[in-house]
């Protein structure tokens, strides 16, 4: 399964496990989700964002399964080969199954001190392999209550002004307030609409043909508040952590959207 132009905005559902899951439960997961995406294949994206050593398992179950599941890594390495150690390429991944990658996702702009400038190496290094770089902003608490959200995600936003503009088509952007992730406090959809709005702003000032970018919102999504956020003009769908690690809840949210996007 390719990634076909974007002609249209899409609405995109991805879950993001982290470091949450083993073997077997990423067996499991994968197995239940797929034996009901086709009740929205044909309306929505659906993606997972694999631990590195599930890759290859997930891309296998979904063949068997005939699935119509994208398959991403959570991050890749701002070097495409040489001596760094840990390090895990983009061209690896994309061996192993994956056809998009998170980058920039908040836990590693916190707790690997990831700058703009790593993560332009990273964006380039998924784009120069036709791997589809879903691009995490968003605002701290302190940064949001000082009301610095604008000047923070346009900040963030900036790198993409390096990218030539057929490779920024290719990119997904997901908006997700750092104070909004695994606290189950979602931005309100108000809120997140007119960060969104913003952003579609930004990239519309880079390109009018980027109007199709998909822009996701993430940050205590859950089957309850889908909808309404889901139903907000400018947001294409979801960035789902916590929530993803339960069929149920992840396919109520994949509901949700298919409900949304008609
Ligand atoms: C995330 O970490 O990308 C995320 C959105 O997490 P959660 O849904 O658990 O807030």
């Amino acid at each position: 399964m390719t990634f076909d132009l974007k002609h249209k905005r899409e609405k995109w559902v991805i879950g993001n496990w982290k470091m949450n899951v083993d073997l077997a439960s990423c067996e499991q997961l994968i197995t239940q989700i797929a034996s009901k995406t086709n009740l929205f294949s044909n309306k929505i994206k659906m993606g997972l964002a694999i631990p590195y050593p599930y890759l290859s398992l997930a891309k296998h179950l979904l063949n068997d399964l005939d699935n119509r599941v994208y398959i991403g890594a959570q991050d890749i390495s701002a070097y495409s080969k040489g001596a760094y150690t840990g390090e895990v390429s983009s061209a690896m991944v994309a061996e192993m199954g994956a056809q998009f990658v998170l980058i920039g996702h908040s836990e590693r702009r916190q707790y690997h001190r990831e700058t703009d400038e790593i993560i332009l190496n990273k964006l380039n290094q998924a784009l120069e392999i036709n791997l589809v770089p879903v691009l995490c902003i968003g605002e701290n608490l302190q940064e949001r209550q000082l009301a610095s959200t604008e000047k923070v995600v346009s900040q963030q936003l900036q790198i993409l002004s390096a990218l030539p503009e057929n490779k920024l088509k290719k990119v997904i952007i997901a908006y997700e307030p750092v104070w909004a992730i695994g606290s189950g406090l979602a931005a309100s959809p108000e809120q997140a609409q007119a960060v969104h709005k913003f952003i579609r702003g930004i990239l519309n000032s880079y390109n009018q043909q980027l109007s199709n970018i998909a822009i996701l919102y993430g940050g205590s999504v859950k089957a309850e508040n889908a909808s309404l956020l889901f139903s907000q003009e400018d947001i294409d769908g979801g960035l789902i952590g916590a929530a993803s690690l339960n069929a149920a809840s992840f396919l109520g949210i994949c509901q949700a959207a298919a409900v949304s996007c008609c």
